[in-house]
């Protein structure tokens, strides 16, 4: 019966983990899947976290099924988290629902768009972050891209961009990282943001923002300006976010998927839409996660405590690429060291060639993700010194 399948191709990433995991090198550098690691080199427990769950574990709630589109607090925490005060008073009506990580929402979207909303296609940015291939893939849309980054100069290729939206057919959707690109650690201005939505709305395309990063760029608020100029818009759009990094809940899979509709009976349609996609999927979301998010986001100090924790992982990732680019500098790199220090986010995309990263991997068991992206919290002052060696040895003239 199962004898015609073939081998699968191994996830990009995953693999390279695998790889990282069984390499006996007493030095070995993970710089690659998407994971913070603190400066020990261990994934934290945020404390914020860990209150909110001994507090959640001392109630004794009972394991009961959780509505099919999750609970209705953690809804609006993430409309206020994401929009601010605004969302509550905007004219725009939005419909959230508690997804299986930020992956999760990206398929429920991709779900909705094409069972609802009869889309045949996607525009992802050149390059972007693998999985959304797989997943819009998957969900049966063809994907395409828009310019976005050019590796050789390291710039953001913006007015191909806005020219390439300005060509889409009406009501095309756009898949935008609002913060942190994955994987190019290259974001736009706010006045790059500001005529990209101009554009949106000229061409009346349906933009589709993925926002995993959200307090890893700038800041909780700053991260999520593109989100809340498109709402001041009468553009309809879709918003997945993911707590897998910002609140370090990775394996609870919690995320969202927000839609900005017109009219308040709209988003109570799109809501059973996404309840109906949700129902004949998976039937409702984990609850363990979101219970942790909701204690945290509903007491002050708490949410307070975590921000402060978001803020020191955000500057220790600034400051590790400062120092590294700064080793750089002064070993006298061919590397372009200024994106490892300008890029925001986890990633850096540093031009590193295939060649360098695999000299990187087979003589200094350093791990990245092809072609040569960077996840720098795997950086620490144990390992900073050797990873700055091994560049310099590869990238000299
Ligand atoms: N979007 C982007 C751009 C991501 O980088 C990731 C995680 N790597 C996700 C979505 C999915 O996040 P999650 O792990 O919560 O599914």
């Amino acid at each position: 019966m199962f004898n015609h399948i073939k081998p699968s191709a191994p996830d990009p990433i995953m693999s390279l983990m695998e790889a990282y995991m069984q390499d006996p090198h007493p030095k070995k550098v993970n710089l690659g899947i998407g994971l913070y690691y603190d400066h020990q080199g261990n994934i934290p427990l945020m404390r914020a976290v860990h209150i909110a769950e001994q507090r959640l574990l001392e109630q004794q709630r009972p394991h009961t099924y959780p509505p099919i589109e999750g609970s209705a607090l953690f809804a609006r925490q993430v409309q206020t988290l994401l929009f601010g005060e605004a969302a509550a008073q905007s004219a725009r009506h939005l419909a959230t629902v508690q997804t299986v990580g930020g992956s999760g929402a990206l398929k429920l979207g991709a779900d909705f768009l094409c069972h609802y909303l009869s889309r045949r296609e996607i525009w992802v940015s050149d390059p972007t972050w693998a999985n959304h291939w797989a997943i819009f893939e998957g969900a049966g849309l063809r994907v395409n891209t828009y310019p976005y980054f050019d590796n050789a100069s390291g710039e953001l290729r913006f007015d191909a961009m806005l020219d390439a939206f300005s060509a889409l057919p009406e009501g095309a959707v756009v898949l935008l990282h609002p913060c942190c690109h994955n994987p190019t650690g290259t974001d736009l201005s706010q006045a790059q943001w500001r005529a990209v939505i101009d554009v949106l709305q000229r061409r009346r395309l349906l933009p589709f923002f993925d926002i995993a990063y959200q307090g890893f760029g700038d800041g909780l608020e700053e991260d999520c300006f593109a989100l809340r100029e498109t709402l001041k818009t009468d553009l309809d759009f879709l918003v997945s976010n993911s707590f897998s990094k910002n609140v370090a809940l990775y394996g609870q899979r919690l995320g969202g998927l927000s839609v900005c509709c017109g009219s308040a009976d709209s988003a109570a349609n799109v809501k059973g839409a996404l309840k109906t996609l949700i129902r004949r999927s998976y039937s409702c979301p984990p609850t363990h996660g979101s219970q942790i998010v909701e204690a945290l986001l509903a007491d002050d100090h708490l949410r307070q405590l975590w921000a402060s924790e978001l803020a020191s992982m955000r500057q220790r990732i600034k400051q590790t690429r400062v120092s590294l680019a700064a080793g750089l500098e002064q070993g006298g790199t061919t590397l372009d060291y200024r994106r490892i220090r300008d890029q925001k986010g986890m990633f850096s995309y540093t031009g590193l060639n295939e060649q360098q990263l695999s000299q990187l991997r087979q003589q200094y068991s350093i791990y990245l993700v092809a072609p040569g992206r960077m996840c720098l919290p795997g950086l620490n002052q144990h390992n900073l010194d050797y990873v700055t060696a091994a560049i310099l040895d590869v990238t000299l003239p």
